[in-house]
């Protein structure tokens, strides 16, 4: 059987890595000229670095597991980190119970409230129940308002905008959850997960590992479109004098938006549907800095007059002595692909941005600054709304043997490299024994 796969990010070279060992032939397209996605790495002083700010959880078991399969067991290092939170002009730190009782942005019985909620959370294994009621709504009920406003409701302000209102609790619960394993004791601090070559070294390594096992990868190609055909398989154009290819079945990795216009044959209820989830987009400034901004690894910034949400500041994680003494920090905001900062030009962000780092750090100068860019994502994070498990779209589309595996499908848990492993693990599965029990087309799941 010969399997397609469309995109080249942690899913996708899943995917192709996992089929290439099942003994299938696998072709992997991305469009891009690299590897890697949304955990893509670049060159920087002596080393590699995201173009968005990654680390891992100690619930990442998938992507761990995979890391040490890939022989990169060594590389990747639990590391203390060390969080903030930005408000009235200070930093406080927020790393446990004892920090969320001496932040005094609220009243000491809101953060008694605050911290009697999060313990709950942790506790709770039951997600269902968070389906079908806001975390705004939930939150709101169990802390008071001023409390939720000053903390968790600014916080999801910031990462939804004008959707903050709409997310469900159960996305809120996924958050809360998935901090809580990262640590072994409520008193301990947290350890968070890197590679120590970037995840670059670990797209690299899977990409090798899928080529090794009969993969073929090519990168800077993606089909314009995508049909089906009479021998009943998939044929995929991709223009510009490139010849047709003809697949047995094609497993797609990009957002929804993008394959439902690759793929026209699609139906109307499934093409409503994929189209009715949407994500937020993401613009993130890296900033290379001859000296530290602050002490802080991530920095939520509780103040609305700063134009980024938080302040990442990789080197306090990872130390500037990986990086030839430099140190790097991210300014991330998440926003609406329709928001002036989204489409603004790199310099000019830049050069707004710095104007409020001494907000941050008083003696903060702009000569510090050695290098910069700006990178931007559309689909970073999709929006996980009320009743969500009905509204998923099933990996099996209503086209014969044509499967869908993006962000947009993992649930309850939040989107993240360590999904993108599972999915591309899961996909490989369902791929592999429709194909051996004879799966008739179209007859599987078309939610
Ligand atoms: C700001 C930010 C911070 C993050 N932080 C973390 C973190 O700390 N930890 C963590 O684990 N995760 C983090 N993530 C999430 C993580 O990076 C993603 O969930 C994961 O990488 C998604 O992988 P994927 O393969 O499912 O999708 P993607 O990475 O989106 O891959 C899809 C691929 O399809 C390609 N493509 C699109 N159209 C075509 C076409 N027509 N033909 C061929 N190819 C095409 C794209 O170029 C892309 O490479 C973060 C994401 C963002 C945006």
């Amino acid at each position: 059987m010969h399997v397609g796969v469309i995109g080249g990010g942690v899913a996708g070279l899943t995917a192709a890595y996992r089929l290439a060992q099942a003994g299938e032939q696998v072709t992997l397209w991305e469009r891009s000229n690299h590897l890697g996605g949304q955990a893509v790495s670049f060159p920087v002083a002596h080393g590699r670095l995201e173009y968005f700010y990654h680390h891992l959880f100690q619930s990442d078991t998938d992507i761990t597991a995979l890391i040490h399969e890939l022989g990169l067991g060594d590389e990747l290092q639990w590391l203390p980190s060390d969080v903030g939170y930005f408000a009235d002009g200070r930093i406080q730190p927020l790393n446990g119970a004892l920090d969320l009782l001496k932040l005094d942005v609220v009243p000491f019985h809101d953060r008694v409230r605050i911290g009697l909620v999060t313990a709950y959370l942790q506790r709770v294994r039951d997600w269902k129940k968070f389906e079908s009621v806001t975390a705004e709504a939930w939150l709101t009920r169990a802390m008071g308002e001023r409390a939720y406003k000053a903390t968790f409701g600014a916080q999801l302000d910031a990462k939804f905008g004008r959707y903050a209102g709409d997310i469900a609790m159960v996305w809120f619960w996924g958050k809360i959850w998935l901090r809580t394993t990262s640590r072994r004791s409520p008193l301990e601090g947290e350890k968070l997960g890197y590679p120590m070559g970037s995840f670059g070294s670990v797209t690299d390594a899977l990409a090798s590992a899928a080529r090794t096992a009969g993969a073929t990868i090519h990168t800077g190609l993606g089909p314009e479109e995508i049909r089906s055909n009479a021998a009943g398989g998939l044929t995929l154009s991709f223009g510009d004098g490139n010849a047709d290819v003809q697949v047995d079945r094609l497993i797609v990795t990009t957002p929804s938006p993008i394959f439902a216009r690759l793929a026209p044959e699609l139906s109307d209820a499934y093409r409503a549907k994929i189209t009715s989830l949407t994500y937020e987009a993401a613009v993130v400034a890296l900033l290379e800095m001859d000296r530290p901004l602050s002490s802080t690894y991530w920095m939520n910034i509780a103040d609305p007059s700063l134009p980024f949400t938080a302040v990442i500041e990789h080197t306090n994680f990872v130390g500037p002595e990986h990086y030839g003494g430099r140190h790097y920090v991210y300014l991330s905001k998440y926003l609406e692909t329709d928001h002036p900062y989204f489409t603004k030009d790199a310099d000019e962000l830049i050069a707004e941005y710095t104007t409020y780092l001494n907000r941050i750090n008083p003696a903060f100068d702009a000569s510090w600054i050695t290098n910069s860019w700006v990178f931007r994502e559309r689909a970073a994070q999709p929006i996980i709304t009320l009743n969500y498990s009905e509204r998923l779209p099933g990996h099996r589309t209503p086209i014969p043997n044509l499967y869908l595996a993006n962000t947009s499908q993992i649930y309850p848990e939040d989107r993240g490299t360590n999904y993108s492993v599972r999915l591309g693990n899961q996909i490989t599965a369902m791929v592999v024994d429709d194909a051996r029990s004879g799966v008739p087309w179209g007859s599987g799941d078309q939610r």
